[in-house]
């Protein structure tokens, strides 16, 4: 008879898994059986990880509030200006002419996100959201110095409306409303500017209605999340959080409760079992964000915030055991005891990912700063002159990309002829611009009654682009 290891490691794992209460499969932590909301009062996590991720959320915070002051000749380094529909990355200016370069740039970061959502599954929600961010660091650290741990807030939730709680709700309202209004305001700064924003702001709100009214409602928003919506946020409205479902395998690394080394449960001084290394103390629930037991396998709720992670350690330090009872591990690593693999399923993103990130690269090189689209005049045709020469009136239509004014210059490359000017072609910066010009050919160069002629635009002296157009002339 062959031994095999594996097979028996996974029908203990699947033995033992089995035993697991399902229930909680048929409700939502937060819903309770009437429908109404359990609102989660976690305990302050501590421990390992939870510094660890408070300093990482101090680079975050540093980061969002001064990103909007960074500037790169002149112009912030990140703009999402969906208004005037002019976008900023790392100070390069993106116009709507380059929504191909957008459209891949987004397509290879979706890419990304699956490809490292399939191998470390939420790690994102927990280490970098800016909703888990702006809620566990920032609101709820608020929220646990004015009402304190777990046990004290819902004391005061339970409390008649004393002086105490009124003094606490006040203060807390007030230190959420005012943090709201100013992350609303840095919202916007990086939506139209954080020095245009000032300038709305200084000429007032009777002549900056939309400004203001733009602000009142980012801040009542970030006030309703942060203050009563919470975890709803990650649970019910983030899509990121609904696909996990479809992008998860048994090889993604998560936060994971280790079943065949923790059941069955029981407490520690329960002699009469014998029994794996969770002592059912539920320190792990209660340090939960999203009032789930992570003991139950891997749940849609689970931000990955590994509060579970330092509870248990703390726990296991007591009753000296080894560390790691809830622990980031696949569900391979633990009922197989697996090393993380490069699957097949990895491979093939790594290489679509790869490919993208080529093309995007290439296109980014490559990106014209001016772009420019030349058609005949409407309704026209052609002129004769007196010379037995013809000529053909154009409009062109150009984009400065660049934060410095240029002028052009338009020559024909395919042929001998003049390109006679309206006006002089000075493009502001940042600007769009229209003119139109004179093509002028000798009868005799035209052999068909449409020839395809070439215009070279050039800056001084260097050649920018080249356009295309149809010159018309008079039937052979
Ligand atoms: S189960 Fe653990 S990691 Fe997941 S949300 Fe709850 S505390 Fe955070
Ligand atoms: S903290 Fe650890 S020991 Fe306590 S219930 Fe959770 S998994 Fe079990």
């Amino acid at each position: 008879m062959i031994h095999n290891s594996n097979n028996d490691s996974e029908s203990i794992a699947n033995y033992k898994k089995d035993t697991l209460d399902q229930t909680f499969r048929d409700a939502v932590a937060t819903i309770s059986k009437e429908g109404n909301r359990n609102y989660v009062n976690p305990q302050k996590p501590a421990g390992r990880l939870y510094n660890l991720r408070s300093y990482f959320s101090y680079f975050y915070l540093v980061l969002f509030f001064a990103l909007p002051f960074i500037k790169v000749e002149g112009e912030p380094l990140f703009l999402f200006n969906v208004l005037e529909r002019k976008f900023i990355f790392f100070g390069k200016i993106f116009w709507p002419q380059d929504f191909f370069i957008f459209a891949i740039g987004l397509l290879t970061f979706i890419v990304f996100i699956i490809l490292f959502t399939v191998a470390f599954g939420r790690i994102f929600c927990g280490w970098a959201c800016p909703q888990t961010i702006f809620m566990e660091m920032v609101f709820r650290k608020i929220e646990y110095f004015i009402d304190g741990d777990a046990n004290q807030q819902k004391k005061l939730k339970a409390m008649s409306w004393n002086r105490e709680k009124i003094v606490k709700r006040g203060a807390k309202i007030f230190a959420f409303f005012s943090l709201s209004f100013l992350i609303a305001n840095f919202f916007l700064g990086y939506i139209i500017g954080i020095d245009e924003l000032w300038v709305h702001i200084k000429e007032g709100i009777f002549v900056e209605f939309g400004t203001f009214s733009a602000l009142v409602i980012f801040t009542l928003i970030f006030f309703f999340v942060y203050y009563w919506f919470r975890e709803q946020a990650c649970i019910i409205v983030c899509p990121y959080g609904r696909l996990q479902g479809v992008l998860l395998d048994r090889n993604s690394i998560l936060v994971a409760y280790d079943y065949v080394r923790g059941e069955p449960r029981g407490k520690l001084s329960d002699a009469t079992m014998d029994k794996g290394d969770c002592v059912n103390c539920h320190a792990c629930v209660r340090v939960c964000p999203t009032g789930i037991d992570i003991r139950n396998g891997t749940q849609l709720e689970c931000v990955n915030c590994t509060a579970c992670i330092d509870a248990c350690d703390e726990i296991m330090d007591h009753i000296s055991k080894p560390k790691g009872l809830i622990r980031y591990a696949s569900e391979n690593g633990i009922a197989l005891k697996e090393k993380m693999t490069y699957t097949w399923r990895l491979k093939l993103y790594t290489l679509v990912l790869s490919l993208l990130l080529i093309f995007l690269g290439v296109l980014l090189v490559t990106r014209a700063d001016v772009a420019a689209r030349i058609m005949r005049t409407p309704g026209q045709t052609y002129q004769l002159l007196a010379d037995n020469r013809i000529s053909n009136l154009y409009n062109i239509k150009l984009v400065n990309k660049t934060r410095k004014n240029i002028h052009l210059d338009l020559k024909l490359e395919n042929m001998k002829g003049e390109i006679k000017q309206v006006g002089a072609v000075d493009v502001p910066k940042e600007s769009y611009f229209q003119t139109s010009f004179f093509i002028t050919l000798k009868n005799e160069q035209l052999k068909l009654r449409k020839t395809k002629v070439k215009i070279g635009i050039y800056e001084n002296g260097k050649r920018m682009d080249v356009l295309s157009a149809i010159f018309l002339g008079p039937s052979i």
